[in-house]
């Protein structure tokens, strides 16, 4: 059974740029073995993060992100079987805002203008995931182009 998992939770500490790298080099290669594939957000020491895949996969990495010493608080936004998953093509794709978010984003997406992913319904966790995932394949696609050829080639 395909499921879909959301939950957002708060860093312990103020992560830098190398330890969201670290829990996305271990998350791809434990995800990718599993078949599990989603999106990490972090932003103002939020996560918010999507899990799809099979149900017994699904549980068994939740429990142990839900221990991690690197953040707390977790709580469960959506939990519910899906006919097909949102982020097919990502192990687990990550989306970080580290010089904050857009306010036009925050406020779309909130009652007071603050960023409370902790608040989010899960049909407003969905859409803001599918919509941050968006917004960082555009930018990336748009970072490709201006690449010079040449260093494209070399990459
Ligand atoms: P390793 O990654 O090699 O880690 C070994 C042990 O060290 C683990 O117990 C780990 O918790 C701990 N550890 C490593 N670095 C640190 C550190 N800097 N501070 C404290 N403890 C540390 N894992 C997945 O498999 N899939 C996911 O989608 C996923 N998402 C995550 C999302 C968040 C927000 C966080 C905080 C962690 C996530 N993780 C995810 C990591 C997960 O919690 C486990 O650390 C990881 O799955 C263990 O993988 P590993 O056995 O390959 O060990």
């Amino acid at each position: 059974m395909l499921v879909r998992l959301i939950y957002a939770s708060y860093s312990t500490t103020d992560l830098s740029k190398q330890d969201i790298k670290h829990i996305l080099r271990s998350s791809q290669k434990n995800n990718g073995e599993k078949r599990i594939s989603g999106v990490l957000f972090y932003s103002d020491r939020y996560f918010l993060q999507c899990l799809e895949g099979e149900r017994h996969a699904v549980n068994e990495t939740y429990l142990r992100i839900s221990l991690d010493p690197r953040h707390a608080k977790c709580v469960l936004i959506e939990y519910r079987a899906v006919p097909s998953r949102l982020f097919p093509r990502w192990a687990m794709e990550h989306v970080s805002f580290f010089g904050g978010m857009d306010n036009e984003l925050i406020l779309k997406y909130s009652e007071t203008g603050v960023f409370q992913p902790f608040q989010f319904t899960p049909h407003q966790a969905n859409a803001f995931l599918a919509e941050v995932a968006t917004i960082s394949e555009q930018l990336g696609q748009a970072l490709e182009r201006s690449k010079p050829k040449l260093q494209l080639e070399m990459d």
